[in-house]
C-alpha cells in the first residue's frame, strides 16, 4: 500500500491514517516484519531485502518467485492462477458467489487489472464458508462484494468514500476500493488480503454477530481469518513468498497508531501476530499467538471440519 497524500479515515476497514506514518518508522517496521516473517517461516531474507530495494511491486506478474511445490489443492478447486478454468459449471460455492461480486477496473491502477484474480479469491472464501462455518444454515449466506473502482449506490447502503476496504454489517456488503485520495494498493495480494479481512467480518456478522463482541476482537478475528486464507493459498500453491511478504508488511502499515483513539484495529504486534497465527493455523498449528488473538475465530469457523 502506498501513500498518495494525507487524508482522512474509513470506517471498519483499513485506516487511511497510515498516511501519517513517517518514512523512517516505516523502514524500521518493514525490517521488523521482514525478520519476523523470515524467522517464523524460514523465508530467505536475501530475497526480501531485494524486494525492499525495488520498493513498489509493479513486477508481480513477471515475478520469478514461482511456487515450487506440487499443488495439494483438490482438483475441484479452481486455482486463482488458472485463468482459463470456467467457474460456472458446478454447484461449487466459488461459482455461486460470483453472482454477488462486482468488479470494476480502475484506469489509474493498471497493476490491479486482473479482476478475475480477485473473484477467484472470493470464491475461495465461499468454499471455506461452505465447509467450515459452524452454522451450517449460513453456509451459503453470501455478502455482496464490490471490488475496484466502485461504490454502493443503494441509498440504504450508501457508504462514504475514502476507504480502501470496509464491511457494511446492516447491508451485508463488502467494498474494497483500489485507491482513495490518500492511499493506493501496490500489489494484487494486498487487495486479496483486504477482501479476506472484510469477508471475515461478514462471517462473524452472520454467526457470532459483530455487535456481540468488542471492536478489537472483531478486527483480530478478521486478521486471523486473513492469515488462515493465506495459509490455505500457500498450501494450494496460490501464494508466493513475495506475495506473503507484501501482505505481512501491509498488516504492519495498516495497524492502529498509538495516538488513534477511534481506530478499533489492533496495533502492529496484534495485527501481524493475528495474521501469522492464522496462517500457521491453516497448517494445523495452534500457536501462542493464536491463543492470544484468534480464539474468537474458532466460534465462527471450525477447523475440525477442515478442508480436504
Ligand atoms: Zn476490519
Amino acid at each position: 500500500m502506498k501513500d498518495v497524500q494525507e487524508e482522512g479515515r474509513g470506517i471498519k476497514g483499513f485506516n487511511p491514517l497510515i498516511a501519517l506514518i513517517k518514512a523512517s518508522s516505516i523502514v524500521l517496521l518493514l525490517l521488523a516484519v521482514i525478520f519476523t516473517i523470515a524467522k517464523i517461516n524460514g523465508f530467505r531474507v536475501s530475497s526480501v531485502r531485494n524486494e525492499l530495494k525495488t520498493a513498489h511491486s509493479k513486477a508481480k506478474k513477471g515475478s520469478s518467485e514461482k511456487p515450487t511445490k506440487p499443488s495439494k489443492e483438490p482438483e475441484y478447486f479452481n486455482p486463482r492462477v488458472n485463468k482459463s478454468k470456467d467457474l460456472d459449471s458446478t454447484r461449487d460455492p466459488a461459482a455461486e458467489i460470483q453472482k454477488y461480486v462486482w468488479g470494476y477496473r480502475d484506469k489509474s491502477t493498471p497493476w490491479l487489472d486482473d479482476i478475475d484474480e480477485f473473484k477467484r479469491g472470493v470464491g475461495d472464501f465461499a468454499r471455506v464458508q461452505e465447509w467450515m462455518l459452524h452454522d451450517r444454515s449460513k453456509s451459503r449466506y453470501y455478502p455482496s462484494i464490490v471490488i475496484g473502482d466502485g461504490e454502493f449506490t443503494n441509498e440504504e447502503c450508501n457508504v462514504e468514500g475514502g476507504t480502501l476496504g470496509m464491511y457494511h454489517g446492516k447491508c451485508e456488503s463488502i467494498l474494497v476500493n483500489f485507491r482513495t485520495k490518500s492511499l493506493v494498493y501496490e500489489h494484487p495480494i494486498e487487495v486479496l488480503t483486504t477482501l479476506a479481512h472484510e469477508y471475515a467480518h461478514h462471517l462473524t456478522n452472520i454467526t457470532v454477530g459483530n455487535q456481540n463482541i468488542s471492536g478489537l476482537e472483531a478486527e483480530l478475528i478478521a486478521d486471523c481469518f486473513a492469515g488462515v486464507m493465506h495459509g490455505y493459498w500457500a498450501k494450494w500453491n496460490k501464494l508466493t513468498e513475495e506475495e506473503f511478504n507484501h501482505a505481512g508488511r501491509m498488516m504492519i502499515q495498516v495497524s492502529k497508531s498509538e495516538n488513534s483513539m477511534l481506530d478499533e484495529h489492533g496495533d502492529q504486534g496484534q495485527r501481524l501476530g493475528a495474521f501469522l497465527a492464522g496462517k500457521a493455523r491453516a497448517d494445523g498449528k495452534i500457536t501462542t499467538l493464536y491463543r492470544n488473538f484468534c480464539i474468537g475465530l474458532d466460534e465462527v469457523i471450525s477447523f475440525s471440519k477442515g478442508l480436504p
